[in-house]
């Protein structure tokens, strides 16, 4: 370590190539290193996520939220301040991102941008959701962090992860420091590389890197700074993107804040990761999700999607401007933003979460109609969501049927994830999740409406529990969404085949026939179970179905690397390996071709 005369307190001198000068070395102070050192990683994460069934969770996690707001001085003032002015408009920050939780509840973060204190950006994060991280539930603590992170701009992420919950160092946002301010900056993103063991082994191949850190969001680091520093003069941050991404593969909506308080929001090409903005007079605002706009005051007219391939950047001399950075595709947003992730009160990329949810109860209602396997005007048949995600496909397959829908499962919100524990620990938690209500299933025969089957033990514990605790005849599986069949390589935690359910029932074409579907109703101990076919998604959901990411229903992908990556986790099926590998596997393919 180095002791800095200049700035009184130690900085270390890092960088991936090793060779440092004094103008333009990047200075990475002591207090930064650990953020250095580890990132909220999906890939760490995906490492993490084994092959085999010790992982089991019913659901499917996103990996995480994104979340900014500016305000540009010298064009008013914005209704939208708190009392203390624009000047600390990061104060609105932590409330978006409570309303983003839902996209990761692991750690959270924040960096600001203030030009009245000599650390122009700082950042907060750590393990923890919004609330414990902010300690929002502490009037004085909250406001002693608000004073102390005080910024006209503030970007945030919220994450969740498989691995390394323990460690504040995973969070972000992630910052990099620099004496240069055009090269401190702060980023934080959704997504995930798809190529990121490639470009990791391309910046090692002369021996001369080093990379501190085993992730993609640090690959993403060193681009942007290796770009800002090869650069002759000063680059606009369009430019910077145009040339990072043009060898990035794969899902990336960010937020970056530099310490000239420069602000970058930008989508990649595909948009499979939603982000939505608001600019309203002097006012930014940008998330993963337009609920955290709306509930700031916005009305839904004003919020719009950012197209993909595009950045907005606001710059304090010159404001709002929105420029594409990368070459015009058909797009693939991720379908099971609508049908899982996103908060159903949000409206992504013109589509309302909740319409797209009803669309598909009424999908089940007509598929049921056409069943004809369950009697649907007997009293004692009783529609029920498995809560909280599946009750807006479940309400609508109710009305269309004109069948009761009723709360017969109470979901405990303290019960905490099911993976972390394993053995009988993981099953007795998984039973803990939900409480059956005995007044509402006692002698009925049940229509569970679920949103997606990945793994299978929670559904085995709830479907027990339905009928031993809540008293239920029979109980017919319907699920909201075809089987997931495919692994996912753009971000969301389910990356190989050997980890999902419906390959060993339906094959990796997902081909839906009775006798399967009987086969895992039979094995999950339910009476009977059906699932939607894939052609319902972009119906339910009103978008092309060439404009959406549907990759892990049809093993069809949108970019290469990931359809690579995909032939490479079918080699491996069975073979106990786990997900990391298949990256570094792509690596060496690639590497021989
Ligand atoms: S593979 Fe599935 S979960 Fe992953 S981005 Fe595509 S649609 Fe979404």
């Amino acid at each position: 370590m180095v002791r800095c005369r200049c700035f009184e307190f130690p900085f270390v001198w890092r960088h991936c190539q090793g060779e440092s000068t004094a103008l333009e070395g990047r200075l990475t102070f002591e207090a930064n290193r650990n953020a250095i050192r580890t990132s909220a990683c999906r890939v760490d994460s995906m490492r993490s996520s084994k092959s085999d069934e010790s992982l089991n969770m019913s659901e499917i996690h996103h990996e995480c939220g994104v979340a900014a707001i500016y305000h540009m001085s010298g064009c008013g003032r914005s209704p939208m301040c708190t009392d203390e002015g624009p000047r600390q408009i990061s104060r609105l920050l932590p409330r978006m991102l409570l309303d983003i939780q839902n996209r990761g509840q692991l750690a959270a973060g924040m960096t600001t941008y203030s030009s009245d204190r000599p650390n122009l950006l700082r950042t907060r994060k750590d393990v923890g959701t919004v609330t414990e991280v902010f300690r929002l539930n502490h009037r004085a603590k909250v406001e002693a962090l608000m004073k102390t992170y005080a910024g006209s701009a503030a970007i945030g992420h919220v994450r969740y992860a498989t691995c390394g919950q323990d460690d504040r160092n995973y969070a972000q946002p992630f910052e990099r420091k620099h004496i240069h301010k055009r090269k401190w900056f702060s980023f934080c993103f959704n997504g995930q590389l798809s190529n990121y063991g490639l470009l990791r082994e391309r910046l090692l191949a002369d021996g001369d890197h080093h990379l501190s850190l085993d992730t993609d969001t640090e690959i993403m680091l060193h681009e942007f700074g290796r770009i800002l520093s090869n650069a002759d003069g000063r680059m606009d941050w369009i430019d910077v993107l145009k040339q990072t991404t043009e060898g990035f593969d794969g899902a990336y909506s960010l937020a970056l804040l530099t310490a000239e308080g420069e602000m970058i929001v930008a989508r990649d090409p595909l948009g499979v990761k939603p982000m939505c903005y608001v600019h309203e007079g002097p006012l930014f605002a940008a998330a993963s999700e337009s609920v955290a706009l709306l509930n700031l005051g916005f009305e839904n007219e004003q919020i719009k999607s950012l197209p993909p391939g595009h950045a907005i950047i606001i710059d304090p001399k010159t404001g709002f401007r929105m420029e594409r950075f990368a070459p015009e595709r058909t797009p693939a947003h991720c379908f099971f933003e609508w049908i899982y992730f996103a908060n159903v009160a949000s409206t992504l990329d013109d589509r309302s979460v909740y319409m797209s949810r009803t669309h598909l109860g009424e999908e089940l209602a007509r598929a049921e109609r056409k069943l004809d396997m369950v009697p649907l005007d007997d009293p004692d048949t009783i529609i029920v969501p498995v809560p909280d995600t599946s009750k807006a496909a479940a309400d609508a397959m109710a009305y269309e049927l004109s069948i009761p829908c009723r709360e017969g499962l109470i979901r405990n919100r303290y019960a905490g994830r099911t993976f972390i524990e394993g053995g009988r620990a993981r099953k007795a938690k998984a039973a803990t999740k939900y409480t059956p209500l005995r007044e509402v299933l006692e002698g009925k025969r049940i229509i569970l409406v679920e949103d997606s089957i990945v793994r299978s033990t929670t559904m085995n514990v709830l479907l027990d529990r339905i009928r031993d605790v809540g008293g239920a005849k029979e109980i017919h599986v319907r699920v909201a969404c075809p089987p997931i069949v495919a692994p996912c390589f753009y971000g969301i935690d389910m990356s190989t085949i050997d980890q999902l359910i419906a390959p060993k029932y339906f094959g990796i074409d997902g081909e839906l026939t009775d006798e399967s579907q009987q086969k895992l109703a039979d094995d999950l101990g339910a009476d009977t179970l059906r699932y939607l076919p894939v052609e319902a998604i972009a119906r339910a959901i009103g978008k092309p179905a060439d404009h959406l990411c549907r990759a892990c229903v049809t093993g069809k992908y949108p970019t290469d690397i990931g359809q690579h990556l995909y032939q490479i986790a079918l080699d491996n099926r069975g073979s106990k390996v786990d997900s990391q590998r298949t990256y570094e596997q792509l690596a060496e393919v690639m590497s021989q071709d």
